[in-house]
């Protein structure tokens, strides 16, 4: 009932960018509360319709995602953001606490069909 539910929404879903679903996404689309929207990502994770990744940002401004994690756990207490370090930067190696890391989702087109 709950895939059939996201099936429905999931092209309007797809315009925004399938790979990159922010909790504010889900909550601006479904016109619900925070609260929910975070309830609501949970749920499609535990049923296989999103995947949670965590991007950590540089923090040099003009840089951009220094890497990509499933979770939390995974992320080093030290990165370095090979971008700065190729373009000469002094600022390249960075404590991941300084960082910024956005939460966000990816829609699984066959999800529910857990292959593996
Ligand atoms: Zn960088």
């Amino acid at each position: 009932m709950f895939k059939k539910f996201f099936d429905k929404k999931a092209s309007i879903i797809e315009e925004t960018n399938p790979d990159n679903i922010s909790v504010e996404n889900v909550r601006s689309f479904f016109n619900i509360s925070t609260r929910l929207a975070r309830l609501i990502c949970k749920l499609a994770v535990r049923q296989g319709i999103f995947k949670r990744k965590f991007a950590v940002e540089c923090k040099n401004e003009s840089c951009g995602v220094i890497n990509v994690y499933d979770t939390i756990e995974e992320i080093p207490e030290h990165i370095n953001c090979l971008t700065c370090e190729i373009e000469g930067l002094n600022d390249f190696s960075f404590k991941t606490s300084e960082l910024n890391i956005v939460e966000y989702y990816q829609y699984i087109e066959d999800g529910d069909k857990k292959s593996s």
